[in-house]
């Protein structure tokens, strides 16, 4: 089976913005997140509205 399609649950986010307040370990710690673009998977600090900088 192939489940290489990302599913992610709001809290798990793969995210390399290490300056945000959200970000644990390269993992999204908000419970909401508002990213810029078109079913985005990867998440950058310029693509995410939610970015906060520590
Ligand atoms: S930049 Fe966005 S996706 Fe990344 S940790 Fe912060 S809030 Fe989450």
């Amino acid at each position: 089976m192939n489940n290489d399609s990302k599913c992610y649950t709001p809290n798990q986010i793969d995210c390399e913005a290490e300056a945000c307040v959200y970000n644990h370990s390269h993992k999204c710690d908000a419970t909401h997140v508002d990213i810029k673009g078109n079913h985005a998977t990867s998440v950058k600090e310029t693509a995410c509205g939610t970015f906060r900088e520590k």
